[in-house]
């Protein structure tokens, strides 16, 4: 009998022994699968940003409304006397026949111009159908217009592969949060198919009556050299195009593009701050109501710019290398801290490398770079010195594990660079490319990463 009850006992003991573990382990892995599929809280910023491109047709005043998230920029369209002027025309015709008929159910009176705020396709392609059967519609634009897009690039097919990585053209569904600026796809109906022409140009300035409505238009050389606001003293309102949105302005693009006068950005958007502006139409996001509002947004926007463009020069005068001018250039704290410059699409780091290239070119005045290295050899030389390529990969694998995703992948390169191990050593440059998109703020950036990881998965399947 004592043995039997021991016996009992004992299975009891088990049981309970067994219950625990298992308790512990579901509890273990609960936590860390919360811990792995929690998301980083720069992506659910980015997300919280896409509320900037609800499609909406958004009501200024009587006269002044705008065209949101219908396609990849903004429209909008000013009511006069005896007709209507638009402001900027989207890129796929078929986004921009939509509009048009939103438009035209608020105000059927006749289209007497169009301004095209820049030249960029996204601004350009819509344009016949809010011009119709209309005749002498006064089409404005700068001298210039689109002279110096990327179409007319010698390296134009690189570009064009750049251009899809940055706006994750290719990527699928899930990966895609947004642009930035634009939601994470745009209407692909017709694209640049109701392209028309300008027919009216001016250089520094133009002051015009159109359809009862006087307005102002400035040269803007910011994010293009042919780009242009447009100030409507009756309204209040101000068109800023693409040097004004709700986000740090894209100073550089890594689509690869010619410098972009980072100091005239500035200026120009400063200039803007000198109106008594009610409402701030940008190029992209949603319009800004409130005089106190848009002048706010506007003056921490040149803010954010000159002290960039001022703190680099400042920087490459003190003899600053690229690399140590990128780490001291910092927005302060309060800048930082805006709504509207958050680096949901620019980057002050790309900006601050293109001011220092456009000023000195590629070499930054360290003799160490007059003859680097080449790839092979620096890799050749770093392997030697880390104790071959077996030790980097380790650290590889350490570095991801241990969240160094930026030096993990520094550290792949030297190993391609070699062509150790392709495969795997690929494999891991995608899982950091994807950790680190997993953590971005800046949706090129993001788009970019998981772009780039796709292509190296499509070589190693080949
Ligand atoms: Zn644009």
């Amino acid at each position: 009998m004592n043995t039997f009850n021991h016996l009992i006992k004992q299975i009891n003991f088990r049981i309970i022994v067994v219950l625990i573990v298992t308790i512990l382990v579901t509890a273990c892995n609960n936590k860390l699968k919360n811990k792995v599929e929690q998301e980083h809280p720069n992506i659910t910023q980015l997300k919280k940003n896409s509320a900037e491109f609800t499609p909406e047709i958004i009501k200024m005043n009587a006269n002044v409304y705008v065209a949101v998230g219908y396609d990849g920029s903004n429209a909008a369209m000013l009511i006069g006397k005896d007709g209507v002027i638009i402001i900027d025309a989207l890129r796929a015709l078929g986004a921009a026949e939509k509009v048009a008929s939103e438009f035209k159910k608020i105000s059927n009176k006749p289209v007497k111009a169009l301004i095209y705020t820049h030249g960029h396709l996204d601004h350009t392609g819509g344009t016949s159908a809010f011009v119709g059967t209309e005749k002498n519609v006064k089409i404005i634009a700068r001298e210039g217009f689109k002279k110096e897009l990327q179409e007319h690039s010698p390296v134009q097919n690189i570009l064009e592969k750049r251009n899809g990585r940055q706006f994750g053209r290719n990527l699928p569904k899930e990966d895609i949060i947004n642009r930035g600026v634009a939601a994470g796809s745009t209407s692909k109906d017709r694209v640049n198919k109701g392209y028309i022409k300008p027919n009216t140009f001016f250089k520094d300035s133009l002051f015009v009556n159109i359809a009862g409505v006087s307005l102002e238009i400035y040269k803007a050389n910011g994010e293009t050299n042919d780009a242009l606001f447009v100030w409507c003293p009756k309204e209040k309102v101000l068109f800023s195009g693409d040097n004004y949105y709700k986000a740090f302005p894209n100073l550089y693009a890594i689509r690869g593009s010619k410098y972009r006068d980072v100091k005239s950005w500035g200026e120009v958007i400063k200039k803007m701050s000198t109106f008594p502006v009610e409402y701030l139409v940008p190029g992209h996001t949603r319009p800004i109501s409130g005089r106190a509002l848009v002048n706010n947004n506007l003056k921490n926007y040149s803010a954010a710019i000159l002290s960039v463009y001022n703190q680099t020069i400042d920087c490459m005068n003190k003899g600053y290398s690229l690399q140590q001018t990128v780490d001291n250039v910092k927005l302060s704290k309060e800048l930082a801290s805006q709504s509207n410059l958050q680096e949901f699409y620019g980057s002050v780091q790309w900006g601050v490398r293109s001011i220092y290239l456009h000023y000195v070119g590629w070499f930054d005045g360290n003799p160490t770079n007059l003859y680097p290295l080449s790839s092979k050899e620096e890799a050749d030389n770093m392997i030697e010195l880390a104790g071959g390529e077996k030790k980097i990969f380790k650290n590889i694998l350490k570095a991801e594990k241990e969240g160094n995703y930026q030096f993990g992948l520094q550290l792949t390169d030297y190993l391609l660079n070699v062509n150790y191990k392709k495969d795997e050593v690929s494999k891991m440059k995608i899982k950091l490319l994807r950790k680190l998109a997993s953590q971005q703020i800046n949706a090129p950036a993001r788009n970019y990463y998981l772009s780039y990881a796709y292509e190296l998965e499509e070589n190693i399947k080949q």
